[in-house]
């Protein structure tokens, strides 16, 4: 499927994409699948070396990567991930889903994304410093407000962002705050902007739950990753009196089948950096996650985790895809058999680059917004995409998923087609 001599994952994360974009080509009409191979291939990739000092006076060497995937609608945006397995293809993958995410909710930016292999655990919080600087400067030729806009993704959050900002701006000799979204508040950032994901997946999540009339209150919902996204959403998901019964991260699996209290669990997340050991719930063996019974399930950690295996199990009447890429095609197709309603990550997660989006545009113009401005925005946008695609979906008689695709790949291309081709 792919022809990049630089790629040679076969089943990771860009072969999905390849999929993803295969299946959305017959709706295409013949003009715009004429540019369709322009999304098979990333407009731009840079691979930076990062020499770090260590604490113990040891140099150690990182690999960065910054992809920038389509630039037809604007400039690049999408997060930086510091995680042990970043590689270019699943960065390349990454960098791709930004693109049609960016493009469904209409906001005007392309796709882009960044990462560095390194589990930010190990390091110390002066060595996370000196890397995200070294790596900020390696890539600061290509980003800026007006080129590539990075934000936080798995691994990174607000003061990273804090710390690109402030390298970018000292080599340019002024403050440049919209170089990153996701900053800290008092930096330019936004309020709302933490939470805006996962609140993003539970507004998606209640607007696909009313259309297949599945009720929330009572519903019994499993969560996969309790980081940023995962957190937020079993949040609201608890205070809506959604029941949730397992919750898995990268420390082990937890079930309380009456619903466990996630108040309490916040709380003893944030002194011990992961539930396995909450009191309030049993501790199951991390694959009986996908067998666990429930109602809606969120995956909301890495890519790649529904297989077909695991669609074949799964309990679920509803999946909100919170992670990037969670579905393999093959998954899809099974999911879909049996019935079951897939909110795709492409609309269920972009609360956050949306947010991040109302960061871009406060920056610029110094001037900052209520949270209930932003949150009130925020919803307005998801529920308009869960409705133009659930039409979309309903006109073409396709999933969520490709009706997500279809709108996208049009306005991508659309502006690929309008803009020409240099040097034409
Ligand atoms: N990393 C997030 C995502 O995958 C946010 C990107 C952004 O805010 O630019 O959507």
């Amino acid at each position: 499927m792919s022809n990049l001599s630089y790629v040679d994952a076969e089943n990771g994360a860009w072969q999905t994409f390849l999929a993803q974009i295969d299946r959305v080509a017959p709706y295409l009409s013949g003009d715009l699948q004429e540019y369709i191979d322009t999304l098979k291939r990333p407009k731009r990739a840079l691979i930076v070396d990062l020499p770090i000092v260590m604490d113990d006076g040891s140099i150690q060497h990182f690999e960065g990567y910054r992809v920038q995937h389509n630039l037809s609608r604007g400039p690049g945006k999408g997060g930086i991930r510091y995680h042990p397995n970043v590689e270019l293809s699943e960065v390349m993958a990454l960098s791709a889903w930004m693109t049609i995410k960016t493009a469904v909710l209409n906001l005007p930016f392309g796709g882009a994304k960044g990462g560095v292999r390194v589990d930010p655990r190990k390091l110390s919080t002066r060595e996370l410093e000196r890397l995200t600087r070294r790596y900020t400067s390696e890539i600061a030729h290509i980003i800026g407000p007006q080129k590539d806009i990075p934000a936080p993704d798995v691994g990174t959050n607000a003061n990273v962002m804090g710390w690109i900002m402030d390298t970018y701006s000292s080599a340019q000799g002024h403050t440049v705050t919209g170089v990153v979204t996701g900053k800290p508040v008092h930096l330019g950032g936004s309020l709302g902007r933490v939470k805006a994901t996962g609140r993003g997946v539970y507004v998606t999540g209640y607007e696909a739950a009313k259309k297949i009339n599945l009720k929330v209150d009572g519903a019994k919902v499993s969560v996969q990753g309790f980081g940023n996204v995962g957190s937020e959403a079993a949040n609201l998901f608890y205070a809506s009196n959604a029941k949730i019964v397992c919750i898995q991260d990268h420390t082990g699996t937890i079930l309380n089948e009456a619903g466990i209290d996630v108040p309490s669990l916040n709380a003893y997340v944030e002194k011990n950096q992961g539930v396995l050991g909450f009191d309030g719930a049993a501790q199951i063996d991390n694959e009986h996650f996908w067998d666990v019974e429930t109602d809606i399930l969120i995956p909301a950690a890495l890519e790649s985790q529904i297989t077909v295996d695991r669609a074949r199990r799964l309990t679920a009447k509803m999946i909100l895809e919170g992670a990037n890429g969670p579905t393999y095609p093959a998954a899809d197709d099974i999911l879909i058999e049996r019935g079951i309603t897939i909110v795709p990550d492409v609309i269920c997660n972009a609360g956050g680059v949306t947010v991040s989006y109302f960061e871009w545009v406060q920056d610029f113009a110094s001037y900052f917004w209520s949270e209930e401005e932003i949150n009130e925005r925020l919803d307005r946008l998801m529920v308009q995409a869960v409705e133009d695609v659930w039409s979309c979906a309903t006109q073409n008689k396709c999933t969520l998923r490709t009706a997500a695709y279809i709108l996208a790949c049009e306005r991508i291309l659309k502006a690929r087609k309008e803009r020409g081709i240099f040097p034409g």
